[in-house]
C-alpha cells in the first residue's frame, strides 16, 4: 500500500528562519516552537515526514557539505530525544553536480515519492514561501500550506497559519 507524506520546509517551519542569510553552523540552528508535536502527531499516525530544502549556502562557499550534514545531525539528534526522526532530508545545495533541482522545481518530493511509494495524491507540503508552495503544486499534492512569514505571498496556499502550534488543529481538520 501506498504511503501518505507530509513535506517540510526547513528554515522559517522546522526551525526558526535565519532571516535572509543561512544557518551555517549546528550551534545557530533552533527548532521551531511546537514543530516537534507536530512531527509526533504525524508520525503517530504513520504518516511519512521528509525534509526538502534549499541550501545554496554549500554552492555558495559559505558551508561546506559537512558542516550542512552536521546541522542536519543535530536537527535528528533533538528530534530523535523526543522519539521521532525525520524519515529523510533532500536537500538542494547549489553545488555543481548537486542531485537535486532547486524550488519551485518539483524534482525532490517526486524523488521521495518514487523511493518510498509514496501517494502524492493523499501527501501534503507545509513551507513558508511562494517557492515552497509552487513545489508543491507542481508535485501534484493533495494541499499546501504556509506558515505566515515577513516574505511576500504571490502564490497562496490552500492553508495559512500565523503559528506552527496551529498545525496540529489543522492536521485534525485536513489530513
Ligand atoms: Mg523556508
Amino acid at each position: 500500500m501506498k504511503r501518505r507524506c507530509v513535506f517540510f520546509d526547513r528554515d522559517g517551519v522546522v526551525n526558526q528562519s535565519p532571516g535572509s542569510g543561512y544557518v551555517l553552523r549546528p550551534e545557530d540552528f533552533h527548532l521551531n516552537e511546537g514543530i516537534v508535536d507536530a512531527i509526533c502527531w504525524l508520525k503517530k499516525r504513520d504518516w511519512l515526514v521528509i525534509l526538502v530544502t534549499s541550501q545554496k549556502g554549500v554552492g555558495k562557499g559559505l558551508m561546506t557539505s559537512e558542516d550542512l550534514a552536521a546541522i542536519h545531525r543535530k536537527m535528528q539528534d533533538e528530534l530523535a530525544e523526543t522519539g521521532v526522526e525525520l524519515d529523510a532530508i533532500y536537500a538542494h545545495t547549489g553545488e555543481p553536480g548537486c542531485l537535486h533541482q532547486p524550488k519551485p522545481d518539483p524534482e525532490m518530493i517526486l524523488a521521495a515519492v518514487e523511493r518510498f511509494g509514496i501517494d502524492r495524491h493523499y501527501s501534503w507540503l507545509i513551507g513558508d514561501s511562494d517557492r515552497d508552495i509552487e513545489m508543491g503544486r507542481a508535485a501534484g499534492l493533495a494541499g499546501t500550506i504556509r506558515i505566515v512569514s515577513d516574505k511576500a505571498v504571490r502564490t497562496p496556499a490552500d492553508y495559512t497559519l500565523e503559528s506552527i502550534s496551529s498545525l496540529i488543529p489543522l492536521f485534525e481538520k485536513v489530513l
